[in-house]
């Protein structure tokens, strides 16, 4: 049938690189996928229970479209104790179907047709559609593994224009696990502030740092609460990804353009689910801990697998992911990933699905069983020496 029924800026926008990638996996038998960006663990239990409580009393019903109080409550109360950034419940909170809905609103709530969008690459696979859907046009400033895959103000410097209404930021980052020291966020919020942009900090990940490392939000920094939309969710630290559901922080009259947007798109967020978020946000901390020591555990076994099999891979200071440099091997992240699905029936994921700047990288979520864990990286220790073999 024709494809000129499907809108130009769809038709235009790539499918996934990792959706590609994964239906080649899902056609296989007995691979160890370290391609999946979900939590292995199931939600807590007592988060559940609370869901089916919750249906046990006959909650079944809409809710506001900005989400319960009860759970705008919680938000801001958690928010206001882990990032210290204070935001009213009544008015500037909205309860979205996870990160994802909250990204697609702000963006639509803030773009005018040709408006250019920051964002630093390797970054998630959504960014840039999202950006094109909303009308807007993507420009990708990239991040090096000799700086740990930090943003430097100077790169942002010269990708910005006077047509830049907006800076997208991800800390720490899918897939690169960086992080940004706090000295270097304050010289972003001052450029932010410079060009007058409106911030987007998808937050999704700040729960899972690293041996004590304190996180910082841009949204907390002086001057920054006014312009910046803080975005959150549960579906990584709490292992909440099937719920769909999450939240945005931000100035009214954003938050307000979100909430029209949203309450003829989706109404509100499902009631199970907001009863378990204020759940995870009221008594969720110590299984969420939990969670958290073992991928570190996982991110030191895997970093020094790889480092000991020759491949470079720096230790990063957050989310569950390695993204480990794969050059010396001569092949490229696509090669690499196919060559290595195909001799070892291990998935990884090309850097490349994260943007041009990925190539030469791959992507390992440690977010798998130890077990699956260590044979991974057997098995990648094994294509490595043999790739001179493998390869030609
Ligand atoms: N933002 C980032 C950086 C992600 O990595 C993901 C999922 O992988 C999302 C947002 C989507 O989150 P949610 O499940 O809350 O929609």
């Amino acid at each position: 049938m024709s494809s000129s029924r499907i809108a130009e800026h769809v038709r235009n926008i790539p499918r996934s690189g990792i959706r590609d990638f994964f239906e080649i996996v899902q056609s296989m038998k007995g691979v160890i996928s370290l391609g999946i960006g979900e939590p292995d663990f199931v939600t807590p239990w007592h988060i559940r229970e609370a869901a089916i409580y919750s249906l046990e009393k006959g909650k079944t019903g809409y809710t506001s479209n900005l989400g319960t109080p009860r759970l705008r409550r919680a938000i801001a109360k958690y928010v206001e104790q882990y990032f210290a950034v204070e935001y009213n419940p009544h008015d500037e909170i909205i309860v979205t179907v996870g990160v994802s809905e909250a990204i697609d609103l702000a963006l639509r709530s803030l773009l005018n047709p040709g408006d250019e969008v920051l964002y630093h690459e390797p970054c998630y696979v959504s960014y840039s559609p999202s950006i094109q859907l909303a009308g807007g046009v993507p420009v990708a400033v990239s991040t090096h593994s000799k700086d740990e895959f930090s943003l430097k103000v100077s790169d942002l410097e010269k990708a910005v224009t006077p047509k830049t209404r907006v800076l997208m930021l991800n800390f720490p980052t899918n897939p690169t696990g960086a992080v940004m020291p706090l000295e270097e966020l304050k010289k972003i919020a001052a450029f932010a502030v410079k060009h007058d942009l409106v911030v987007l900090t998808d937050e999704i990940y700040s729960e899972l740092t690293y041996d004590e490392l304190p996180h910082h939000s841009i949204a907390a920094l002086p001057g920054m609460k006014e312009r910046t939309l803080f975005l959150h969710g549960f579906s990584k630290a709490f292992a909440m990804t099937g719920w769909r559901i999450g939240y945005a922080c931000g100035p009214a009259d954003i938050i307000e353009a979100m909430m029209k947007i949203h309450q003829y798109s989706m109404l509100c967020a499902s009631i199970m689910s907001q009863e378990a978020a204020c759940e995870a946000l009221e008594r969720g901390q110590r299984s969420m801990e939990r969670m958290k020591e073992e991928y570190r555990l996982r991110r030191n076994y895997i970093v020094s697998s790889l480092n000991e099999a020759g491949i470079p891979c720096h230790l990063p200071k957050g989310a569950f992911y390695v993204f480990p440099d794969i050059r010396a091997t001569g092949l490229s992240s696509k090669d690499f990933s196919l060559q290595l699905l195909d001799a070892k029936k291990v998935a990884v994921v090309p850097g490349t699905a994260f943007g041009s700047s990925g190539e030469g990288y791959v992507r390992c979520s440690y977010a798998a069983g130890m077990d699956q864990i260590k044979l991974a990286c057997e098995r990648i220790t094994e294509f490595v020496r043999d790739i001179p073999r493998t390869a030609s």
